[in-house]
């Protein structure tokens, strides 16, 4: 098959734009080097391999049989590969006009860039029409080129007629052919520098959002406002603060708020929540990577919030391996009703979440409702019953 290849790129090694890594070409697997061959078609790597390409232009598939969005690649890598031009000792002849003809070898020289032969047919083709060529009926030859193949050999002539002026069929395919590789000027280029400024400044404002966040999570703070619209003389805490950091940061400034995409500003309620949750996970996660597989107790409240839905907020105290001893909030876990059972198990459900396990408590405290306090319906008992070195001990400040 090596016959077959007159033009093999080389290419370095480093990745592509594309992330398509150029085929390793050495000296000795160039069969056939024109020196024709247009320096620009270096500039775009595309792996030849991948696309598994017919040599022989006589047996190809015609390229409206690809689908629709891959035969621009296929298209891309036919002309990367360069036209089909066989060296053979001895072209097969045919009898025209009562004489023996042939194929002439020359003609590669002086139609490079397109003028290709099959042997299966014995006969020429045109890659850039192959590549290009418009369904217009009978122009340019008809199908010559394209379908069954010239193999008028006496007329060279028709050759020339083929490329004819810069209205030919021929002519309008192969300035096509130009941009398949005049990188700058194609459309994924152009897509590809779009999308990568688009992917800078969306990393610039979800940290400007983060940041923001991550301050008033710090600080304690409220973050919406009463009034959130644009003329509103105090939009909230977050969108207040996004704003000064925006004045204080040209960089930021351009990304956000006003200056981002409408429906990719960063700074929904939903979105907020989103990053406070994956903080509160990150946050956990140390809390229970520090407690490790010591021995904790644990502190519970219980209370309504304001949609009268009962909750438990639970707090872990420890001895971490510094030897300190530590009081961390763990989380608010929401119960689905106030007895002592259902309290259990919404404990149980946070131990199991976060592989804390119910055999190292050495303590629990509770306030002083009255479920909480029960000898043996409570919860503490549940958990006694279970482990009996979790000791109680009852809440000091509902006892003052
Ligand atoms: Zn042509």
């Amino acid at each position: 098959m090596k016959k077959y290849f007159s033009f093999v790129p080389k290419f370095d090694s480093s990745p592509s734009p594309m992330g398509i890594v150029p085929p390793l070409v050495t000296e000795e697997d160039q069969p056939l080097v024109t020196d024709n061959v247009p320096k620009h078609k270096e500039d775009y790597r595309i792996n030849l391999d991948e696309f598994k390409l017919e040599s022989d232009p006589g047996l190809r598939n015609k390229i409206r049989s690809y689908p629709c969005n891959l035969q621009d690649s296929y298209r891309r890598a036919y002309w990367l590969k360069g036209p089909c031009q066989p060296i053979l000792t001895k072209f097969p002849c045919s009898q025209i006009g009562g004489q023996g003809r042939r194929f002439n070898r020359a003609w590669y020289t002086e139609y490079s860039e397109w003028l290709e032969y099959s042997e299966s047919k014995n006969a020429a083709y045109c890659l850039c029409c192959y590549l290009f060529k418009p369904d217009i009926g009978d122009q340019a030859g008809g199908e010559t080129f394209v379908g069954k193949g010239f193999t008028n050999w006496k007329k060279k002539e028709k050759l020339d007629e083929h490329v004819g002026g810069v209205n030919s069929a021929h002519y309008q395919a192969w300035k096509k052919c130009q941009g398949l590789v005049h990188q700058p000027q194609h459309i994924d280029t152009a897509y590809n520098k779009h999308s990568e400024q688009s992917k800078v400044d969306y990393r610039i404002r979800l940290c400007a959002t983060i940041d923001c966040i991550r301050f008033l999570l710090k600080q304690g703070l409220a973050f919406r406002g009463h009034d959130e619209s644009e003329d509103s003389d105090n939009r909230g805490n977050f969108l207040e603060l996004l704003e000064f950091l925006s004045n204080h940061n040209n960089e930021v400034e351009a990304v956000v708020l006003k200056n981002a995409p409408e429906n990719l500003k960063l700074v929904s309620p939903s979105i907020q929540k989103d990053i406070v949750n994956a903080a509160a996970i990150e946050i956990l996660n140390v809390i229970i990577n520090d407690i490790g597989d010591e021995c904790f107790s644990i502190l519970v409240d219980e209370s309504r919030d304001t949609s009268i839905k009962e909750q438990m907020a639970v707090v872990v105290r420890y001895v971490n391996a510094e030897g300190y001893v530590i009081e961390s909030f763990l989380r608010l876990e929401y119960v689905t009703s106030t007895t002592a059972i259902s309290r259990k198990e919404a404990i149980e459900t946070l131990f199991s979440r976060h592989k804390l396990s119910i055999s190292k408590l050495r303590e629990q405290g509770y306030d002083g409702a009255s479920n909480m306090r029960g000898e043996f319906k409570g919860l503490k008992t549940l958990i006694l019953k279970e482990n009996p070195t979790s000791y109680y001990v009852h809440c000091f400040a509902h006892q003052l």
